[in-house]
């Protein structure tokens, strides 16, 4: 069976054979039964990493979104345990069914930006992040892990029980065993004012913790993306979201673009891309005081076959170019030094001719609860998604690229997220990931039989030069 990632599609991968567990006890039958054959696996959520994490070429495929359903929800404490294939909108929903204290229902924290179908496992896994201008990653939200093990046993990883295993885990791309489930710290409910500010870079900051003195909970910074333009990563929009008790008219009203404008704006971001600027700074000041549910707002358009409707979409009198789609990679640098970050990247970006489709600047605390952090400090976090032509040269771009952007975040004190692609050499997985060693020995002891395994790992096991 071939499997490919869905956003930038350029893992495509065959599997000997995938399943799709729907109970706890077919999941560890799953272990048992590879255990028995002596074969490895791999384990996907939505398939949205991009880096060949959930892939391993000719080995079982464990396909997690069978298991979505809620296990337990504390309505006293805010903790919902819930199977790991659940995606956000199944986590929201049920997270609306629980009543706090005071009778407003919990929420989630936080979720990514610009994607919703992604599972909590593949997020636990990646220790993804979202807007919050004050928020450490998403394993900050999670109280415990239940996991399937290399030899198909059930643990309960937490801070206090299996500490160690429950570190790896949180941003251990599925390779210390197969999450079933996991108990997600909630808040209490609230609605939030959009605040939109069209600014400078070298504002941004200052304004940043103005708002955050004023309150406001989360925030991101969309820049230009026209290299022609003299404000090109320096000039965007900065859209805060603050506590308010008023309610909006229309309560269910979406944050985001509906999907015919999304697409019309990234087709806009291929095309020209001083209007798709505009538009967007448009929409979004056109929004300023609107109020939303903290935890909706978070939910963004995404429409998963972008690519073939950018792809279909060229002139039928000439024959059709090579397939696009987009690579995301996203560089963290303390928050003083993000404007000599954005200076470097716009040359690295101009010097190897590659486009930015859309990028953003968000911001990280420090992350205390996972054994692989990649938010080491407190970080500015910057996205850039680049668009990727499937030939070798356009691959190649896109590659070179990037890894220049990584030299000038580990430059400036800074580092990468492994989760988008694996195109960083050895020495800057070491630079940026000192343990990654370690991470890669830990994965020995508790899985010395590589049960569990992925053609990231077995790039980052032959970068490092172990036999594996
Ligand atoms: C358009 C787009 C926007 C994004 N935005 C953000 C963002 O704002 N912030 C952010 O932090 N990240 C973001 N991401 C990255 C995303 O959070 C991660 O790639 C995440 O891992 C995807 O989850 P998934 O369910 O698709 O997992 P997959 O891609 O299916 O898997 C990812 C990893 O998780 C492992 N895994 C999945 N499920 C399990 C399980 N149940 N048990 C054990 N291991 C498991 C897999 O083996 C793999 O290593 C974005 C990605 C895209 C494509």
């Amino acid at each position: 069976m071939l499997l490919n990632d869905v956003h930038s599609q350029l893992n495509p991968t065959t599997v000997a054979w995938v399943t799709r567990p729907t109970t706890l006890a077919a999941l560890c039958e799953v272990v048992k039964q590879a255990k028995r054959r002596g074969m490895s696996l791999s384990v996907a959520g939505a398939r949205h990493a991009m880096g060949g994490q959930q892939f391993a070429a000719q080995q079982g495929h464990v396909d997690m979104t069978g298991l979505q359903h809620v296990l337990h929800g504390d309505a006293q404490r805010g903790l919902l345990q819930i199977e790991a294939g659940a995606n956000w909108h199944h986590i929201i929903a049920a997270s609306h069914h629980m009543l706090a204290p005071g009778g407003t229902s919990w929420a989630i924290r936080q979720k990514q930006t610009g994607v919703d179908e992604v599972t909590l496992g593949g997020s636990i896994s990646a220790n993804a992040h979202g807007r919050g201008l004050l928020m450490q990653p998403l394993g900050a939200d999670i109280e415990d892990v239940t996991l399937v093990d290399a030899e198909g046993d059930v643990l309960l990883c937490s801070r206090t029980q299996n500490a160690e295993l429950f570190a790896l885990v949180i941003g251990g791309y599925g390779l210390f065993g197969l999450i079933y489930a996991a108990t997600l710290r909630l808040v209490p409910r609230q609605r939030v004012r959009r605040v939109v500010d069209i600014l400078d870079l070298a504002d941004a900051m200052h304004a940043v913790y103005r708002r955050v003195d004023d309150g406001c909970l989360y925030g991101d910074f969309q820049f230009v993306i026209d290299p022609k333009d003299d404000s090109f990563l320096h000039r965007g929009v900065f859209a805060c979201y603050k506590p308010t008790t008023e309610p909006e008219a229309d309560e269910a009203a979406s944050a985001d673009l509906q999907p015919e404008a999304w697409l019309q704006l990234l087709k806009l971001a291929h095309e020209d891309k001083a209007q798709a600027f505009k538009l967007y700074a448009q929409h979004y000041l056109s929004t300023h005081g609107h109020t939303y549910w903290a935890d909706t707002m978070q939910l963004s358009t995404y429409i998963p076959s972008y690519a073939d409707v950018l792809n279909s979409d060229q002139p039928t009198d000439r024959a059709p170019g090579p397939r696009q789609t987009l690579v995301i990679g996203e560089h963290y640098v303390p928050r003083d030094q993000i404007a000599a970050f954005m200076t470097q990247a716009a040359r690295v970006l101009k010097a190897q001719n590659v486009e930015v489709i859309y990028g953003t600047i968000r911001a990280i605390l420090q992350d205390d609860c996972s054994f692989l952090p990649w938010a080491k400090k407190d970080y500015a976090c910057v996205i850039f998604n680049l668009r990727t032509f499937h030939t070798p040269q356009g691959k190649a771009r896109t590659a070179e690229a990037f890894r220049h952007l990584i030299d000038a975040a580990l430059a400036l004190g800074g580092s990468y997220f492994l989760t988008y692609h694996r195109y960083a050499t050895r020495a800057q997985v070491l630079h940026a990931y000192p343990q990654f060693e370690t991470f890669l020995a830990r994965k020995r002891h508790f899985d010395p039989q590589e049960r569990f395994t992925s053609d990231w790992y077995r790039h980052h096991v032959a970068l490092m030069g172990h036999s594996r």
